[in-house]
């Protein structure tokens, strides 16, 4: 384990690097993050074999949801970072007149990013994209969840940079802790509910700006106009992936009474179609990740109410992909984030009903929809809220690097992804420039005299 003191020599280090001013440069950063697409690219099959290895991870759910995204964004950014780090010019007020008024895009400087398990190779190394294109420098603090890809990360960024520049350390809270104790400048964390709130306190100790990327229960809602063919492909694929492990998997279905019996019927020939009717030798789905997090799905999991699956294998840590029906809000299952391959079905009457029990929850990662009618899609879109959506499709819209991936309330704040990390590790700062002369005094004392023509000014503005 790293000792407090290691912990705060890497940040003065960092802090030293980040003052001489490499970091700033347009090519450096360019260079950077085309050593890093490089690097991946080197690594993927290590990286597809560490992320089998922490839970039995399908190679194809790797390269789409681990490398591929990231390889994604990082060409993103390297197109698109010349135009961010430009001085932005906005309109000038008459009154400052002359002057030539920006905005400059300043890196925070030396930044922590702490990961979380679930997709712990993007989920750290992605952060980490947004500070190396807005100029800063990074410690990354992976999941001790899944250690064979916490080593990996930990290699890579050794191999390819400088410690002063790019570090990982490893360890569990208690080394997230000891961190949090440190002056950086940023700190983006991607994570639960709890920690997030323990993070968002610590920060607010020393006043440092923060990213909260935090879960909770994202609600699919399924009305009576929806084609339900395509709506359980969907639902069952975001679902399921990852074990059901993803921040923004649909946590429970809202199903219209009317179409609530052919859509369990439709998810569970899907499921059948992707997994086969013995899903535990499916090489397409993942394990769960710990023995803690398998008993807590296990408690979750009511026999009374399961309409498919229900199979589970403690020694494999196997849970199959599993259809609860009759569920009421007041079942445990519903009471936290289920981060897990089970899906509640409930049911309403009516769509101003559902939106109105949506709405009594804490405000939701993400909110998925299922309709064909216009107006419905409407109001779903305008009275609900929630960090992102999708209508009639799940999980797809944090791959689309222009759209800001963030959440609201409890499930966040701050936003990432394609542009929005940049500036996730910038601060907009406002810049006013004048030339020495002309010097117009108008604004000087004595203010006698000057009181009506200020009046006039403002008016006529
Ligand atoms: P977690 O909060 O348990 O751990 C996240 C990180 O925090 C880990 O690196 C861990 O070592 C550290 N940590 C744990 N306890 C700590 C403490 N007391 N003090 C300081 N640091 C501590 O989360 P997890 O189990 O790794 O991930 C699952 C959660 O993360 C779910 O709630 C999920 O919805 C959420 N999540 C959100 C996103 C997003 O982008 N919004 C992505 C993935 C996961």
């Amino acid at each position: 384990m790293t000792s407090p003191q290691q912990l705060d020599t890497f940040v003065h280090q960092q802090k030293a690097f980040f003052n001489s001013g490499q970091t700033r440069s347009l090519d450096f950063r360019i260079q950077m993050l085309r050593r890093l697409q490089h690097a991946i690219e080197k690594e993927e099959d290590a990286i597809i074999a560490a992320l089998a290895s922490d839970f039995g991870k399908p190679p194809f759910e790797t390269y789409a949801t681990e490398v591929a995204i990231l390889q994604s964004e990082l060409k993103f950014m390297v197109r698109n970072l010349h135009k961010w780090v430009k001085l932005r010019r906005v309109k000038s007020s008459f009154l400052n007149f002359p002057s030539t008024d920006s905005i400059y895009a300043e890196p925070y400087g030396v930044s922590l990013v702490i990961g979380a398990w679930n997709y712990p190779f993007q989920l750290t190394l992605s952060p980490m994209l947004g500070a190396i294109a807005a100029g800063c420098c990074a410690i990354l603090k992976p999941s001790e969840l899944t250690p064979a890809t916490s080593q990996l990360t930990a290699r890579l960024i050794q191999e390819h940079f400088p410690p002063e520049y790019l570090t990982v350390v490893q360890g569990g809270p208690e080394v997230s802790q000891a961190l949090l104790e440190l002056p950086f400048d940023k700190i983006f964390f991607t994570g639960s509910v709890p920690v997030g709130k323990i993070v968002a306190q610590a920060a607010a100790k020393q006043l440092i700006p923060v990213t909260l990327e935090l879960g909770g229960k994202s609600p699919c809602l399924i009305d009576e106009t929806a084609n339900l063919t395509v709506a359980a492909k969907r639902i069952v694929w975001g679902k399921f992936l990852n074990a059901g492990q993803t921040c923004v998997a649909p946590d429970y279905l809202l199903v219209h009474e009317k179409v609530a019996g052919p859509l369990l019927k439709a998810l569970a020939q899907t499921i059948t179609d992707f997994y086969g009717t013995s899903p535990t030798h499916s090489p397409d789905f993942a394990r769960i990740i710990n023995d803690r997090h398998f008993h807590r799905l296990q408690g979750l999991l009511d026999s009374t109410h399961v309409y498919s699956g229900g199979e589970t294998d403690a020694a494999a840590r196997y849970i199959a992909p599993t259809l609860l029906s009759g569920i009421t809000w007041e079942h445990p299952i519903m009471q936290e984030e289920i981060f897990g391959p089970l899906l509640p079905v409930l049911t309403y009457s009516s769509l101003p009903e559902a939106i109105a029990q949506v709405n009594a929850r804490p405000k939701p990662l993400a909110l998925y929809f299922f309709s064909e009618n216009s107006k419905a899609k409407e109001m779903v879109l305008t009275q609900t809220s929630s960090g992102g959506m999708c209508i009639n499709d799940t999980v797809s819209h944090l791959t689309n690097p222009y759209l800001p991936f963030g959440g609201i309330g409890t499930s966040g704040q701050g936003n990432y992804h394609g542009k929005a990390s940049f500036d996730a590790f910038s601060h907009q700062k406002s810049v006013l420039m004048k030339p020495a002369l002309p010097d117009l005094p108008f604004k000087y004392p004595p203010y006698k005299e000057k009181m009506n023509w200020m009046k006039k000014a403002f008016k006529w503005l």
